[in-house]
């Protein structure tokens, strides 16, 4: 009895009189309706409570709770609201009326009872009742939506100026809804001011047009917030066509605007430093491009790499280098936005951008309407210089420098991509030039690299086939004028380009990594040359061989070299090998580890092209070196700058109190000669006494056994 069927209507009779509530039980009889009784204020409220009525019939006057007040707490209970509930009032006063009403009642009927009229009274009222609680729950639904959509709608009667606002509305324009009216005027009070003209203007238009509009603006909450909504209206007409209301809706879009905001920074930004990444970059040059063709203007491209960025990674940590390119990048921003040439030449971004980073330490600046060519040196040459002053990171004072390569709009591609991989060749020379500095890009630097690449690809295949070949320079000893050894010198019979000089292929060979095989290969065909003669019946002849920087990195060289003695039966005294000053004056302790263990191999160590690098004279005599050899550079001059002969006579000089032998390279005139002999040099090298030569040609110096000088 307790559970009532839902699809069954509930109504609840409160009378004291028993005989009343009989009464009314019956003239309500019917199929559908369940019929609970109370017999006073308290046990309604009860009833209430547990059978949840649909409509309740309330006597006004009873004990120990009147209909009045049992009517105002039934309100407040749950569901309370949506109950139809009928005061019946014995006198027929309007102050009674008033009251029930004031108590909540929907109706009242009075005493004595209309019986006939009762049953159609309860049905009307159950009928108005449902559609009321309907109404309601559509009413919730729609703020419920509204609410999550954060959509609020209005409605704007333009005979009357009134406007209706949904409780939303004042929501999002952050307004109390019991507070304010809406008005036209609070309304545009909080649209933000740059944009309350195209939002009167789009509205007057649509009134005009007698179309639907629709806007993105924003909006300033009484916070100080700003917002972003999203508009949509359209206009009501009579029936002779005339606009007689507005509606719309207005959504709060911040969150999605936000986002998209966030998502675009992501694509086309960079996330540490907050510029351009590549992406946006490559969509500003396209349109740079575009409006330099239209209107025949120039277009300049800088394209700047760090120097040696990766020694401060690889010595402060990345993190170091992350504050560096951070540091850098807000440098370059402002250098470029206090230039004047820039800001005459920029392109005009609407974010008034135009220096990006590629990624890495690769950062690019766009330079459109260039009024000269000459402009774009200027600025390169700037930021060159505000690089190169100190940056503090991480409690020490860094420098770095830069290259630039600059590629022009038309004439240097017609692309973006010819753009850009024009202005890094020209990049790449600027740093080969020494760096710290930049060049424009020509044609001749293209062909360069062109060959350069292609001798990249055939030098791997080189190794492979067979194409390398050793040449022997001899080197005489000049106090008894006789053969003492000879330099390995490698040479690439290119089945196309003919005989390749090393000065082509070697630093391409090092920076592709080719080396440390190539050397390799060279050491060990040096040795077996070696022995080979040897084996024919030749006195031991001391054979050096050039060793790469990279290979002293790459390589555990003391073992390769261990094992090739190894493998070839020379013996350890009768190889040399040539190491550039360069070479062993980087990373000092590490060398001087390896240097140690050649030592101890027994072989024997030359310093190539002594007097080109920085020596530091504490570590020549601390390294176990054993022979310097004097750069071609200073020979050249002997006989003609007293510069070079001094130079050459201080390091004979250093050699002899240093225990050293000194070896002069490129010797080419009797006259060169005559002076090392006088300077008391040991031994000289150079097409003066012969060319390198193939293995074969050297054999016939063996069997001679001649006396060059
Ligand atoms: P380097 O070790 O200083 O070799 C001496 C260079 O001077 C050789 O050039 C030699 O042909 C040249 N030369 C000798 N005498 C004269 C002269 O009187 N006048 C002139 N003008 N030049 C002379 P090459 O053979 O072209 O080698 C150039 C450089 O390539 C070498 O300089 C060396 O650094 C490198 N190289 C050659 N072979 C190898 C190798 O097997 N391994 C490595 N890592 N480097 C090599
Ligand atoms: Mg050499
Ligand atoms: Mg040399």
């Amino acid at each position: 009895m307790n559970k009532i069927p839902e699809e069954q209507i509930v109504v609840l009779i409160v009378d004291d009189d028993m005989a009343q509530r009989l009464l009314m039980r019956e003239t309500l009889h019917d199929s559908r309706l369940v019929v609970e009784e109370a017999a006073n204020g308290v046990e309604a409220l009860a009833a209430f409570e547990r059978f949840s009525p649909d409509l309740v019939l309330m006597d006004v006057k009873m004990p120990k709770m009147d209909g009045f007040t049992a009517c105002s707490r039934m309100r407040k209970l749950a569901g309370g609201q949506d109950a139809v509930i009928v005061l019946v009032t014995g006198l027929e006063d309007f102050a009674s009326i008033g009251r029930a009403f004031d108590a909540g009642a929907t109706d009242f009927i009075t005493k004595p009872v209309n019986w006939p009229l009762l049953s159609h009274r309860v049905r009307y009222l159950l009928r108005a009742g449902r559609a009321f609680r309907n109404l309601r729950q559509s009413e919730r639904r729609l703020s419920i939506a509204q609410n999550i959509a954060s959509l609020g709608n209005w409605d704007w009667d333009i005979d009357k100026n009134s406007i209706y606002w949904s409780p939303q509305m004042y929501r999002i324009f952050g307004l109390p809804a019991e507070e304010s009216t809406a008005t036209n005027e609070v309304f545009l009070e909080r649209v933000h001011p740059d944009e309350r003209e195209s939002v009167t203007d789009l509205v007057r238009k649509a009134l005009q047009a007698k179309k639907p509009y629709s806007i993105d603006y924003r909006i300033t909450l009484p916070d100080g917030a700003c917002r972003n909504v999203h508009e949509q209206a359209d206009v009501v007409h009579d029936e002779e066509g005339n606009p007689v209301s507005m509606q719309g809706t207005v959504q709060d879009i911040t969150e999605r605007i936000n986002t998209e905001e966030k998502i675009r920074f992501l694509a086309y930004y960079d996330g540490l430093t907050g510029l351009p990444n590549r992406q946006l970059f490559l969509e500003h040059f396209n349109q740079a491009l575009f409006a330099a063709q239209r209107d025949g203007s120039k277009v300049a491209l800088l394209y700047l790499d760090l120097d040696r960025f990766k020694r401060i990674n690889d010595t402060l940590g990345h993190s170091a280098g992350d504050k560096l390119l951070k540091s850098i990048s807000i440098c370059l921003a402002d250098s470029i936005r206090s230039s004047d040439i820039v800001a005459k030449a920029c392109f005009p971004d609407k974010h008034g951008v135009t220096l990006s980073r590629l990624g890495g330490d690769e950062f690019t600046i766009l330079l459109t309407r260039l009024a000269g060519e000459e402009h774009a040196g200027r600025v390169a040459q700037r930021i060159l210089d505000l690089l190169s002053q100190p940056t503090r990171i991480a409690d020490q004072e860094v420098y770095i420098s830069g290259s630039i390569g600059i590629t022009l709009y038309p004439s240097d591609g017609e692309d973006v991509d010819m753009l850009l991989r024009n202005a890094d060749v020209a990049m790449y020379h600027a740093k080969e030039n020494g760096r710290n500095s930049f060049q424009y890009f020509s044609e001749q630097m293209n062909q360069r690299t062109m060959e350069k690449l292609s001798i990249e690809t055939d030098l791997k295949k080189a190794l492979e086939r067979n194409e390398l070949l050793l040449y022997y320079q001899p080197q005489i000893d000049l106090q008894t004028g006789k053969l003492a050894g000879v330099e390995a010198l490698v040479r690439w019979l290119h089945p196309r380009l003919g005989m390749v000089p090393p000065s082509m292929f070697i630093p391409i060979a090092e920076e592709a990594g080719l080396i440390v095989e190539l050397g390799q290969w060279v050491l060990i065909e040096a040795c077996r040359q070696a022995v080979r003669w040897q084996k024919a019946g030749f006195a031991p002849l001391r054979m050096g061989v050039n060793i790469s920087s990279l290979q002293f990195k790459h390589q555990s060289l003391a073992a390769l070299v261990g094992q090739v003695l190894q493998q070839t039966g020379l013996a350890a005294g009768c190889l040399e090998l040539e190491l550039t000053e360069s070479a062993i004056m980087q990373n000092v302790s590490q060398v001087n580890d390896t240097l140690i263990e050649l030592k101890e191999l027994g072989v024997n160590l030359s310093v190539d092209d002594f007097g080109t690098g920085y020596s530091s004279m504490s570590y020549l005599k601390r390294f176990p070196l054993d022979t310097l050899k004097i750069d071609r550079s200073f020979v050249m001059d002997i006989t003609t700058d007293a510069n070079d002969a001094a130079i050459i006579k201080a390091i004979i000089a250093l050699g002899k109190s240093l225990g050293l032998k000194t070896i002069a390279e490129g010797v080419e005139t009797a006259e060169q000669l005559a002076f090392l002999q006088e300077q008391r040099c040991d031994e000289i090298q150079g097409f003066f006494i012969s060319r390198p030569l193939p293995g074969l040609e050297v054999e016939q110096y063996l069997i001679d056994g001649k006396k060059f000088c």
